[in-house]
């Protein structure tokens, strides 16, 4: 009997939970998939791709603007639209305000323009971290704004989703913006402009009903939640059980909703393929790549 309460545990090996709750975030990271630890700057380098499995860490828009425009060449639009209240919903204000000090942005998107592989091109860049990517009236406007900015300008638009749906604080109002951005990418489109939707972890509700989905190219992260309603709620009006890849990018691909999954690594490559497509308009462009 002493025997067995004295035994060594098997796993002692295994950090406690304590001490992995004492894992400084800004220095290691640990991939919620394989569970490697990795350093940060690291991780940086391979644009926060796990080297282990594969796995892409969601990044923050600025993160995303500094690996994505060629050095230099970006600059951001109506950073200091800010929401109102309108529905005067309590604690709304002290949530926007903690999230701009988390993100440094003043809204769940980044718009502005920049070059890509030499091809200069309109872009708004969703971040998960303020609200959950949720789209409310100032999310919308700065996508309008940014589309018909483009379709002044003849550039191409492209629009990286990360996003929960619509901004429950913010009620109707939220879900005009999918019309108003949907209606904006209509005109955009029948003036002839190029628009490549960028669907990453989570692209979810209402965004993903409307300008996510709209794209002459639909392109997706590995491994993105992209979906309308969640899994238990279509589980339980169908009344029956859903696959285990259901509703990720390769699911989608699979089932011929997105034109290609695209790994982080190879995106600057595949946007530059596109474009240069569309904007000197000959296959020759496409074998030069
Ligand atoms: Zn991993």
């Amino acid at each position: 009997m002493k025997d067995f309460f004295t035994k060594k545990k098997k796993y002692a090996t295994v950090p406690s939970a304590k001490a992995r709750q004492d894992v400084p975030e800004g220095i290691v990271r640990k991939c919620p998939k394989c569970k490697k630890i990795m350093y940060v700057k690291e991780l940086k380098k391979h644009l926060f791709v796990c080297q282990s499995c594969g796995y892409h860490y969601p990044i923050g828009a600025y993160e995303r603007a500094e690996m994505l425009f060629d050095a230099d060449s970006y600059v951001e639009f109506d950073k200091n639209m800010v929401s109102l209240n309108p529905l005067q919903f309590p604690n709304y204000m002290h949530k926007l305000e903690s999230d701009r000090k988390k993100t440094k942005l003043n809204e769940a998107v980044w718009t502005g323009k920049g070059r890509i592989e030499d091809c200069e091109c309109a872009v708004a860049i969703m971040d998960k971290g303020f609200r959950m990517g949720s789209m409310g009236s100032v999310v919308g406007e700065k996508i309008t704004r940014l589309i018909e900015y483009a379709g002044k300008q003849g550039i191409p638009v492209i629009i990286f989703s990360a996003s929960g749906g619509a901004r429950m604080q913010e009620g109707v109002l939220s879900l005009m913006q999918m019309a108003k951005t949907s209606a904006a990418l209509k005109a955009f489109s029948e003036n002839g402009g190029l628009y490549i939707s960028i669907m990453t972890h989570p692209t979810t509700g209402g965004v993903s009903a409307s300008f996510a989905s709209l794209g002459d190219y639909n392109l997706a992260e590995p491994g993105a939640l992209i979906g309308f309603a969640g899994r238990r709620i279509i589980e339980q009006t169908i009344g029956a059980e859903l696959p285990p890849d259901f509703q990720t990018a390769e699911f989608l691909l699979k089932h011929g909703q997105l034109d290609q999954v695209v790994p982080r690594a190879e995106l600057r490559t595949v946007l530059g393929r596109i474009l240069s497509i569309h904007t000197e308009g000959s296959a020759e462009a496409w074998d030069r790549n």
